[in-house]
């Protein structure tokens, strides 16, 4: 048993693969340490976070084939929205509704201040965001085709760098002689 068939002779070999890749993990600090991370990713991946509200609602609607109706915003979200519309309108028109004198000289300067008429109401308006699940898979599908390729593309790049490194070093190698 070496290093390089320990994971193999671990994770897949039969039960006498795996006691001796047990015995060398025994001798080994680098196969041990491999091998307790492999054994906490295989724990994190069997035991997977639990799903948030809208992950759990958008995959109930992908489940039953519908789509999600309402929008996911809470209710009152849209209501503070609407308050502070308001707040700002109110503010507005006390602001263009104070009228400031022009000349301070003149004896008797208009000064007018009007108290601000009241706002009319505002009625908010909750936002209902239609979520597609047949484009959202599209889109999903284009953008991991994309990850791909960039994959593919740094991938070759690391093997030209790693190419260069070896013919640096062989040249080098060469020098020395
Ligand atoms: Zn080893």
């Amino acid at each position: 048993m070496n290093c390089d068939d320990f994971l193999t002779a671990s994770e897949t070999g039969s039960f006498f693969d795996r006691r001796r890749a047990r015995r060398h993990a025994a001798n080994c600090p680098r196969c041990a340490a491999l091998l307790a991370t492999f054994a906490a990713v295989k724990q994190e991946m069997a035991s997977p976070p639990p799903l948030s509200a809208r992950e759990r609602h958008l995959w109930k609607h992908a489940m039953e084939g519908a789509e999600p109706r309402t929008s996911l915003l809470p209710r009152w979200l849209g209501i503070v929205g609407g308050l502070a519309t308001l707040a700002c309108v109110v503010l507005l028109v006390a602001k263009m509704t104070i009228v400031k004198p022009r000349d301070i000289g003149s004896p008797n300067p208009p000064i007018a201040i009007v108290p601000p008429a009241p706002a009319p109401p505002i009625l908010s308006t909750p936002t209902v965001t239609e979520i597609d699940p047949a484009k959202e898979l599209a889109q999903l599908s284009q953008a991991t085709d994309r990850l791909d390729a960039d994959l593919k593309k740094l991938r070759q790049d690391a093997l030209r760098r790693d190419a260069r490194r070896q013919v640096a070093m062989t040249f080098e190698h060469f020098d020395k002689w």
